[in-house]
């Protein structure tokens, strides 16, 4: 395992040097990244206005005819073409799409009354994304009335309803089955699925959509949970309807969730415990209310958002490749998040304890927002 140190302080010239370093490296691969997605778009549109000319007809309107399903679906009405589970953001994505290309014939399975996956399920305070809703949503639905940089759980939830009513989805959405098998069946060349114990539907495709987060996973190791007298809940399960004020509160955990939930229920609770294993990275997370004039020229002019989105996507992409191929850059951005953590914490125990003891970019950082670092108020280990 690698020791990182506990290094003094940056000087401000070489802060700033840093931070010079990776908005301009930022800023190339933004260029870079959109002229090379200028070229593609004007290749692929090239070719396929070459081919309507040509054969006069659309590409993208295929022919269905060749995905009934082997058994005449007309007789059974427990046959799909293809079967997603989960209406989460995948499920629901790939549905839109299916329905853009011309092909009904599939159904989402969802075990929840409500859609929405991760977004439905995670109902904790301060819940929220940690990439940039402009990014953070599909791309062929931008949102210009996102309430913030970082849009909250009920806003990101409320847009997967709009977006399943918009494009007709609901129809094709069975909610309350919990898919319990999924078998290949090799005569039929199709899946059985059993949902509810007993039940089952067959498809030639079986796509699965259920993702990791929106079950609550709870800790097997920890001796005495199931016993414990007070109230328990995970923060995938979250009850909305508990009152935290003036109780004495224990959060197991400094991960994505907690690190959302322990500023916000700080503000209520009599005594915060917070309970770490591993300490992560930590980067500031720079969100700030959209202002309405930004609302206006995004609903207006859909190309601007879009082009924001491109720098975006440009901009992540350049740090996830820098921790992937491990390139320099992520010294420097694990230099400025040490330069946070000295920033933020002055008592050189706390500081040890929170450092982490990894590089940067073995495990997703996590990101907290600026202004609410305040320091711990308990933490054990
Ligand atoms: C607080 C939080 C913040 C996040 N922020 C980001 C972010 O900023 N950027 C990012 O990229 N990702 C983020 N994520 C990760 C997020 O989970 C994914 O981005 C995305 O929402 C996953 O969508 P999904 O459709 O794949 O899965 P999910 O949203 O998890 O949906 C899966 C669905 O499948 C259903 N399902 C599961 N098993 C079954 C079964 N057996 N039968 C029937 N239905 C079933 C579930 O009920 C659920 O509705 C965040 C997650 C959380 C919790």
């Amino acid at each position: 395992m690698m020791v990182i140190k506990d290094l003094p302080p940056i000087p401000l010239y070489k802060l700033l040097f840093y931070v010079l370093i990776i908005k301009l490296i930022s800023i190339i691969s933004v260029i870079v990244g959109l002229t090379g997605h200028c070229i593609y778009y004007t290749i692929t549109e090239t070719i396929h206005l070459i081919k309507i000319i040509l054969y006069g007809n659309d590409d993208n309107a295929i022919k269905w005819e060749n995905t009934k399903t082997l058994f005449d679906a007309s007789k059974r009405t427990n046959e799909y073409y293809m079967l997603i589970i989960g209406s989460g953001f995948s499920g629901l994505g790939l549905a839109i799409k299916l329905n853009e290309i011309g092909m009904f014939n599939y159904m989402i399975l969802e075990r929840h009354s409500r859609l929405g996956g991760t977004w439905h399920a995670n109902q904790y305070p301060g819940c929220a994304c940690d990439v940039v809703s402009n990014l953070y949503s599909f791309s062929f639905q931008q949102n210009p009335n996102w309430s913030h940089y970082y849009s909250r759980q009920d806003e990101i939830w409320k847009y997967l309803e709009y977006c399943a009513d918009k494009y007709h989805l609901m129809k094709n959405i069975q909610f309350n089955t919990n898919v319990s098998q999924c078998h290949w069946i090799e005569e039929r060349q199709q899946w059985r699925v059993t949902f509810n114990d007993n039940q089952y539907l067959y498809a030639q495709y079986l796509v699965g959509g259920y993702g990791p987060l929106s079950n609550a996973k709870y800790p097997d190791n920890i001796e005495g949970i199931r016993t414990f007298q007070g109230d328990q809940f995970h923060s995938a399960n979250w009850d909305t309807s508990y009152l935290l004020d003036k109780k004495r509160v224990a959060v197991i955990g400094t991960g994505a969730s907690a690190i959302q939930i322990v500023p916000e229920i700080q503000k209520q609770v009599k005594q915060l415990f917070v309970f770490q294993r591993t300490p992560g990275w930590i980067v500031p997370r720079e969100d700030r209310k959209v202002t309405e004039f930004e609302k206006k020229i995004f609903a207006y002019f859909p190309w601007i958002q879009k082009l924001v989105r491109g720098c975006l996507y440009w901009t992540y992409e350049t740090t996830v490749l820098s921790f992937v191929y491990r390139w320099p850059l992520r010294h420097v951005l694990q230099m400025l998040m040490k330069y946070n953590l000295y920033s933020q914490v002055k008592d050189p125990e706390l500081r040890k304890k929170l450092t982490p003891k990894f590089e940067l970019g073995k495990v997703s950082f996590l990101s907290v927002n600026s202004d609410d670092s305040n320091e711990p108020m308990s933490v054990g280990q």
